[in-house]
């Protein structure tokens, strides 16, 4: 029997299991007779280099010094990551490779696939996709690139694709495509978490697909997974925090979603986008079901930015959204993104204006300052939104960095420097450590 081994790699913040091998895994299981194995080889990693984090992180009774603690293991990461990446372009070994390399092969698989969801697993990824020579390799997954596809031997878009491959070409019509991601293949109790916290992917993609700056959605339609199969998830992974980790729910379906989960007693959270749909009604129902938190793509205060970045929202919408969901009991946190091409000075002021006029129901800030990706609207009008130049500038692992100049408003330098002037400001609106933002399940499972 053929055998074919799902990994997940380091590094990304181990603070739940990874969605899209669970997924894949239990698909697999359904219609493959080949035999399946999984590994989260993040989570490894992490347990291995930094086990005294992952015990302050699991019991919250000891979190009095929690804001601290958190950016200590921000800092400690975010060192290990960056010296383990130049290992990787040095050509030379990152940490622990042996013995992850060794996770791998001691399960003597066929086929090992990787699924690579963040640009930041791509350096592992590429040096076991150099050191396995004798299996066959996959990859696949949104932060896939041109460097790793010359290095695997094969690239796949989906969970059907891999099972052509592996299987030789199947009879679609005789799949099983009921999937009921099965959690409880992890030790849950092994995350950086106090409590297990479960990602559900409730839908295939983004509905809106319209903001310019956004490269999350894909060319696949949107669907909406079944209730009854989100359901049997939440059941069968016997846990009560849940991620949902669609990138925008329409109101709609929000109101289906709470329906299912009120009698399951759980606790969830979501992403949203600002809307005037979001009335305090729906809020109310939402919060009741056990939504405790929203995570808004708020983006801009400023009407002209928020039309140039087609978000589809205004500065009424966010207001009333943000009021509504505080008075129905619901923890807001809200990204914002500053240094949108042609953003002026006064436009960034706008933005902060309307963080300090919403303070009461602001909970936990998250800025972020534009990149700009390839393949969004921005990338391929660049002259509608005043950039004059794109500087690709190319790299090892990685696809090319991309910079750019632009006609008029803040250069990406100018935007952060006001960003890092303003921080005071947004540390005082926040209610909960702005460290949390490395961490959001944790304001999902400990602060009630
Ligand atoms: S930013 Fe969010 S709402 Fe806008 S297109 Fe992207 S995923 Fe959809």
């Amino acid at each position: 029997m053929k055998k074919l081994l799902l990994v997940y790699l380091p590094f990304c913040t181990p603070a739940s299991p990874p969605y899209s091998i669970t997924n894949m895994y239990s698909f697999l299981k359904n219609n493959s007779s080949a035999e399946i194995d999984i590994l989260d080889l993040n989570l490894e990693f992490h347990k291995l280099k930094f086990s005294k984090y992952q015990k302050y992180f699991q019991n919250s009774e000891s979190w009095k010094d929690y804001e601290e603690v958190s950016k200590e293991y921000h800092r400690d990461t975010h060192k290990v990551y960056s010296e383990n990446n130049k290992l990787v372009v040095a050509n030379k070994k990152p940490e622990f490779f042996d013995e992850l390399l060794d996770k791998i092969t001691s399960r003597k698989p066929d086929t090992v696939a990787f699924s690579i969801v963040y640009s930041s697993q791509a350096f592992f990824v590429a040096s076991m996709l150099k050191e396995l020579k004798n299996v066959t390799t996959v990859i696949g997954g949104p932060a896939i690139n041109s460097k790793l596809k010359k290095l695997a031997d094969k690239t796949l878009n989906n969970e059907l694709e891999l099972l052509n491959f592996i299987e030789g070409n199947v009879e679609h019509d005789a799949l099983n495509f009921n999937t009921v991601p099965d959690f409880s293949i992890y030790d849950l109790g092994s995350y950086f978490t106090p409590s297990p916290v479960i990602p559900l992917k409730t839908s295939s993609t983004c509905y809106y697909q319209q903001c310019t700056f956004c490269s999350h959605y894909s060319k696949v339609p949107y669907i909406e997974s079944s209730l009854d199969l989100i359901k049997e998830t939440i059941l069968k992974s016997k846990q009560r925090y849940f991620f949902l980790i669609d990138d925008m729910i329409p109101k709609k379906r929000l109101l289906d979603l709470a329906r299912l989960f009120t009698p399951l007693k759980i606790k969830w959270s979501c992403q949203l986008k600002p809307s005037k749909q979001l009335d305090l009604k729906t809020l109310k129902i939402l919060k009741d079901s056990g939504l405790d938190l929203i995570i808004w793509g708020l983006e801009s205060g400023n009407q002209r930015i928020l039309d140039l970045m087609k978000k589809g929202t205004s500065i009424e919408d966010i207001t009333s959204s943000l009021t509504n969901s505080h008075e129905a009991g619901i923890k807001n946190t809200v990204y914002v993104m500053f240094g949108f091409p042609t953003e002026t000075q006064e436009e960034f002021k706008d933005t902060r204006d309307l963080l300090v006029k919403n303070e009461k129901c602001i909970d936990l800030i998250s800025v972020s300052i534009f990149g700009l990706q390839k393949g969004t609207p921005v990338y391929n009008n660049p002259k509608l939104f005043g950039i004059t130049k794109i500087i690709e500038e190319e790299r090892t692992v990685l696809e090319p960095r991309i910079t750019y100049e632009v006609s008029k408003g803040l250069s990406q330098k100018q935007a952060t420097k006001l960003k890092n002037n303003h921080k005071k400001t947004f540390d005082r609106i926040n209610k909960y450590p702005q460290a949390m933002n490395f961490f959001r399940e944790h304001m999902l499972c400990v602060v009630e």
